[in-house]
């Protein structure tokens, strides 16, 4: 009975963690999640349903059949041409789903299938939808960041991976941050702007705590300070969105995070 139980077991380690199957499985998911990440993009700055109507042409308003819908492959079998009326695609679509599948696939690679890999693989897809907007519309829209503030409840509730005075002082930490950006952001220029970017940084320190959220911060106000240095020297004045670098650095957390956890423990078990 036990040696069935064993066996079962090893199964499901085999197909949850580094099982080609399963990886294949989880990459197609990653692509799919990056096509409704597309939708999301388009339609909710424009106050658009996420549901319905099913896809259109964006030039011509054509429903889009399903098989002209499939993730990356059909940006690439139509050579970037609508097969409606020939309008050319933007490469954002198929990028965004390549990313969404790597971001999804590598996390596979990491965690196997686990809670973990859930709410981080849910954040990070939750993470680029953020960024894409903020570039292009200049601002993180609530109802996103309360799922990710969802996203994080859930995740304290069934597999806490801190604890919530943990949470709490993330929380605190993130208001802090934000709020101190904002004034001299006002100093600056004169206006109180990135209520935005204040609700994202408080959600984000919830969820991190205040260790780990302050490796994030730092990398994004730095990557940040170096995206506006670039800029100025191009001639833009205009206002750096947050949203892309609190992702790049909440995909350095992830990463560095894990990496170094992993490093610690070698040495921890070195010595024994
Ligand atoms: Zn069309």
């Amino acid at each position: 009975m036990s040696d069935w139980i064993s066996m079962l077991e090893e199964a499901w380690i085999m197909v949850t963690w580094g099982s080609p199957l399963a990886l294949l499985l989880t990459v197609i998911l990653g692509a799919s999640l990056g096509s409704f990440a597309n939708v999301v993009i388009w339609r909710l700055p424009r106050g658009q349903s996420l549901v319905k109507p099913a896809s259109r042409c964006p030039a011509c308003s054509r429903p889009i059949p399903p098989w002209h819908n499939i993730p990356i492959l059909s940006f690439m079998l139509l050579r970037g041409q609508a097969a409606c009326c020939g309008a050319p695609i933007s490469a954002r679509y198929p990028i965004i789903e390549l990313i969404s599948a790597l971001i999804l696939g590598t996390l596979y690679w990491a965690e196997g299938w686990s809670w973990v890999f859930l709410f981080t693989g849910a954040w990070m897809i939750l993470l680029l939808i953020l960024a894409v907007i903020d570039l292009e519309f200049y601002r993180l829209p609530n109802p996103l960041v309360a799922a990710g503030a969802v996203i994080s409840l859930l995740w304290m509730i069934v597999a806490p991976q801190q604890g919530w005075l943990s949470a709490a002082a993330g929380f605190g930490t993130g208001l802090g941050f934000a709020g101190l950006m904002m004034l001299v952001g006002k100093a600056k220029t004169g206006r109180l702007a990135g209520f935005g970017d204040l609700k994202l940084a408080a959600v984000l320190g919830f969820t991190f705590g205040p260790g780990r959220f302050v490796l994030l911060m730092l990398t994004a106000a730095l990557s940040a300070l170096v995206w506006g240095l670039i800029q100025r020297r191009r001639g833009s004045e205009r206002r750096i969105p947050m949203g892309p670098f609190f992702a790049l650095g909440a995909w350095v957390v992830i990463w560095l995070g894990e990496t170094m956890v992993r490093w610690y423990l070698g040495l921890f078990m070195l010595g024994h």
